[in-house]
């Protein structure tokens, strides 16, 4: 088919062609004199991203899914107990990894559409006197639902219940596009990876771990071996990795750090709030609703509910085989229930424009009972007015 395939799922994201040139390199001598300096300042730039200036960055040739476990078993002892709050896959897939590496993972279940409850949280870890949570483990933004949760909150609810277990943070979906603030939220282990807001292909895992939990490193008994921070540690002090590095990633990487910082963190958030709620006038032009509760919204994902008797995979198809747009899919609990808009990266009013009219067909090709065209006129509507 002619033109780009669009994708509005979220992530992998559009990768910019400034980065997708960056990244087109010839290979070169990762242990030659001259490759910390590549190195070096990336993972100064990376803290930028997680504002953090007190912690640490590293990169690992991985996935998002590598930094659930870099932050359990780098920090934890085997058998220690973890807190998690499980409402949509992925924090399903953490709480499953975190039973599988052997901790004793404590879940409370949250209904899809709502985030981490945070009365509850200050209620648990009060009743806890003895500390035996050691960590609690918070998706910021559960992709699968389109849900942001209060990061800044679950610290407040630590705090006020003055607990001690680690703050750990999948920020997969959220850093680099949604605010975050490592130091501000006393957050000790942040996790993020390269095919969401930072624009870059798959294969990225960015990790940021606060001095309390790189304190614990020393200390942890967990066994591990690739993903022992101490080797990056180690490693990176003199600006080197502990493996071969996916260099063509790592330049995109700088390109991509140059361009966020360009545009400026605030404007980054500020932009993907804009892009977000231009998305959800659209779904409410056409008479549906968001997975996401009230005050749950995700600026980088919405989820957008089809009746009971439509199935989403209809109108992702049809996107798909019919305008050349990608969709997300509802995953688990929700498949065939959800369709998912992906607003992260590199988007601008005009794609989004794009996602929303290819969306209008496919509804309308599916059968749903939508009026031509509302969607794009809110959200025209919305851009218009709010645009600087
Ligand atoms: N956490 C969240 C919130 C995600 O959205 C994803 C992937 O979409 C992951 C973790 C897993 O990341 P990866 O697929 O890079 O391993």
């Amino acid at each position: 088919m002619a033109g780009r395939n669009h994708l509005y799922i979220p992530g992998p994201t559009n990768v910019p062609n400034e980065i997708l040139n960056a990244m087109h390199v010839a290979m070169e001598d990762h242990r030659s004199p001259v490759f910390p300096k590549l190195l070096t300042p990336l993972l100064e730039d990376l803290k930028k991203i997680f504002r953090t200036e007190t912690g640490q960055a590293f990169i690992y040739p991985a996935t998002g899914t590598a930094g659930w476990e870099i932050a359990l078993t780098n920090t934890l002892n085997p058998g220690d107990k973890v807190l998690i709050y499980r409402f949509g896959q992925f924090s399903h897939l953490w709480a499953e990894m975190a039973k599988r590496l052997g901790f004793e993972v404590e879940i409370h279940q949250v209904p899809w559409g709502m985030g981490i409850p945070l009365d509850q949280l200050e209620a648990r870890l009060k009743e806890d006197s003895d500390h035996t949570i050691k960590a609690v483990l918070a998706t910021h933004n559960e992709t699968a639902t389109g849900v942001t949760s209060d990061i800044a909150g679950v610290r407040k609810a630590m705090d006020a219940a003055s607990h001690p277990a680690f703050l750990f943070v999948d920020g997969v979906s959220s850093i680099a596009s949604l605010e975050f603030r490592m130091d501000e939220w006393g957050v000790d282990g942040a996790i993020s990876g390269s095919q969401k807001g930072f624009m870059l292909p798959a294969g990225g895992a960015f990790v940021a771990f606060s001095q309390k939990a790189l304190a614990a490193v020393e200390t942890s008994t967990y066994p591990r071996c690739f993903l022992d921070l101490k080797d990056q540690m180690t490693n990176n002090a003199n600006g080197y990795t502990p493996y071969t590095p996916n260099l063509p990633l790592l330049y995109g990487l700088r390109k991509a750090l140059d361009m966020l910082l360009e545009e400026g963190l605030e404007n980054v958030y500020a932009r993907h709030h804009r892009l977000a709620e231009g998305t959800r006038r659209a779904v409410a032009a056409w008479g549906m609703k968001e997975c996401a509760q009230p005050g749950f919204a995700s600026d980088t994902v919405t989820a957008v509910v089809v009746s009971e008797d439509k199935d989403a995979r209809t109108v992702i198809s049809t996107a798909f085989s019919k305008y050349n747009i990608s969709l997300g899919a509802g995953l688990s609990e929700v498949a065939g229930k959800v369709f998912r808009i992906g607003h992260v990266g590199d988007m601008n009013d005009v794609s989004m424009l794009g996602a929303i009219a290819g969306v209008e067909m496919a509804l309308l090709d599916s059968g749903f009972d939508i009026v031509p065209g509302s969607g794009v006129a809110a959200a025209i509507e919305y851009y218009r007015s709010t645009v600087k």
